[in-house]
């Protein structure tokens, strides 16, 4: 007997990260991401990416929250912080090292700037492998000297094994891109990342490891984010592969820049909502100007 198959019911999230006050831009961000749940009948989580030490500052926490409800965006359930969820992302780095795929890297930023030979990948310089080739002593030794270390991933074996995982051909992973006019199927290359960083030396996780394990956790259909995190998804993706996850649909949405072209920072004072707030704007008209693409003088989206 064949069951009639539920349309999938849509979440997407907004995932800030409380390093300073929202701008615009964010505000742009989480409202499309709010209309395009609502608009399916689904459903917007709030994420609150606050797991980097030593740039997340509680008071900013409070401030998102105040700006987004302001700005009139409206997310359903609880708040989830990945704070909160520092458990469950050292269950997946012990699986991603039972599985051999993790290494302890002690460089320092010193030490991987003064050993650059290797070619850029899409987000800089890639590592150079240093602490991949220390053998297995040497690593017990040095973790028991305790010296300060990260574990990054042994990229060229994980995506070997997320393949095998992901149907056992030697195609290429490929991941969901979503618009208007639906879906496409992008091709993955998280080789040209090199062995990135999954757990920090100050902090339980990577982002892109909370950030994978929150969005399915979530049950995340579709992600929106900007366009500066494009490139990374071929990681998330391989670790879909790897930790058994479902993988979303993402859209990135082209980031603001300034009148001189430059992509606005939290540190931009000038566009902040808060600023905003204090000139006497009203939210509605903010938001419905957002939503048609109308933004404050001097800024609009980059070309892509
Ligand atoms: N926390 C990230 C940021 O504020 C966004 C993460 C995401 O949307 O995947 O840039």
């Amino acid at each position: 007997m064949t069951r009639p198959v539920a349309p999938q019911h849509m979440v997407t999230r907004f995932a800030p990260s409380p390093t300073g006050r929202l701008h615009v831009g964010h505000g742009w961000s989480a409202l499309m991401a709010m209309d395009l749940a609502r608009a399916a009948g689904g459903t917007m989580r709030l994420r609150i990416e606050d797991i980097d030490g030593t740039r997340s500052r509680p008071e900013h926490v409070a401030a998102i929250i105040e700006d987004l409800r302001w700005l009139g965006v409206a997310w359903d359930g609880e708040i989830i912080f990945q704070s909160q969820r520092t458990g469950t992302y050292a269950a997946a780095l012990d699986r991603l090292r039972a599985m051999g795929l993790l290494y302890p890297c002690f460089c320092t930023r010193a030490d991987i700037q003064a050993s650059l030979t290797a070619p850029h990948g899409p987000e800089g310089p890639v590592y150079p492998g240093t602490c991949r080739r220390l053998d297995a002593a040497e690593r017990a030794r040095r973790i028991a000297d305790g010296d300060a270390h990260a574990w990054r991933i042994d990229m060229a074996q994980a995506v070997a094994m997320a393949k095998a995982r992901a149907g056992g051909g030697t195609g290429p992973l490929r991941w969901r891109a979503f618009d208007d006019d639906g879906d496409a199927m992008m091709t993955a290359d998280p080789l040209a990342h090199g062995d990135v960083v999954l757990a920090r030396k100050d902090a339980p996780a990577s982002y892109h490891l909370s950030c994978t394990l929150d969005d399915a956790a979530m049950g995340v259909t579709h992600v929106l984010r900007g366009t500066d995190l494009r490139s990374v998804t071929d990681i998330h993706r391989l670790l879909q592969a790897l930790l058994d996850l479902p993988s979303p649909a993402y859209r990135h949405h082209p980031l603001l820049v300034d009148a001189q072209g430059r992509r606005l920072a939290k540190r931009s004072g000038a566009i902040a909502i808060a600023a905003l707030r204090a000139q006497g704007m009203d939210p509605h008209a903010l938001a419905m100007d957002l939503r048609a693409g109308r933004f404050p003088v001097g800024i609009r989206p980059a070309s892509a």
